[in-house]
């Protein structure tokens, strides 16, 4: 499918991704690129190589003297495991990475920021506390306190506990609305697609066509596949860039 890149993984992290329109495995596993109509190896330069060197005899075609350093698919060469695209879906890096991806967007839900005080004179931002709101109000109490101490000129720096505890639980309050504003919002959406697969919906040309499309499909995938797909276009496209 996505053979157009391919993944260098060093010490179990992307080191390079190398992307092209067409990679092409030899039978001893060696990777090569087709450029203009040729076809060139891949190299993995030792340590310290003169790449000029190289550069040259890959310019003069002369593929046998750099054979010894082409890049072979799922050998380490240079400390570097090379992953071609297809396989780097199910890599166990891969799926490491995306996990703590996962956790950290998870972890980045819970960020709420509280306004604790202003400052004196000058472009001095407030002092605020931010983190995750859903630990205990004892451990973010503390945390509060020691920002208004340590701060640079604090206007309010003596808050008591009952002050500074009325603001983590009123920032929790709000935080825990929107939550539950979301989850209500997603539990709504699929009500909806539920109700549309019942009663016929088409999902190809988002109406009770009975047919008529000619492309008539009751299965709401083909909205999120075509979702994706223009999210992929616009991202190709850079416009979320
Ligand atoms: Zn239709």
């Amino acid at each position: 499918m996505e053979n157009n890149f391919v993944i260098i993984l060093k010490n179990d992290k992307v080191s390079k991704r190398l992307s092209t329109s067409q990679f092409i495995i030899k039978e001893n596993g060696s990777l090569w690129v087709e450029n203009s109509g040729t076809i060139y190896p891949m190299l993995s330069l030792p340590e310290g190589a003169d790449k000029k060197k190289y550069l040259k005899m890959l310019e003069k075609k002369e593929f046998d003297k750099v054979a010894s350093c082409t890049m072979k698919v799922g050998e380490i060469i240079n400390g570097g495991e090379i992953v071609m695209g297809d396989d780097w879906a199910n890599h166990p890096v891969n799926k490491k990475i995306q996990a703590e991806e996962d956790r950290r967007r998870e972890q980045e839900k819970k960020m709420v920021k509280i306004f604790l005080s202003t400052r004196g004179w000058g472009d001095y931002s407030n002092v605020e506390w931010r983190g995750d709101i859903t630990r205990p109000n004892e451990e973010i109490l503390e945390e509060c306190k020691t920002a208004l101490e340590n701060g640079y000129d604090v206007d309010f720096p003596d808050q008591s506990d009952e002050e500074l505890l009325k603001k983590i639980v009123e920032a929790r309050e709000k935080w825990e609305g929107k939550e539950a504003a979301k989850k209500e919002a997603e539990t709504a959406e699929q009500a909806d697609i539920q109700h549309k697969i019942e009663t016929g919906f088409c999902f190809n040309c988002e109406s009770w066509c009975h047919g008529d499309c000619g492309n008539y499909s009751n299965d709401p995938v083909i909205k999120y596949k075509r979702e994706l797909e223009s999210a992929r276009k616009e991202q190709s496209y850079g416009i979320h860039d």
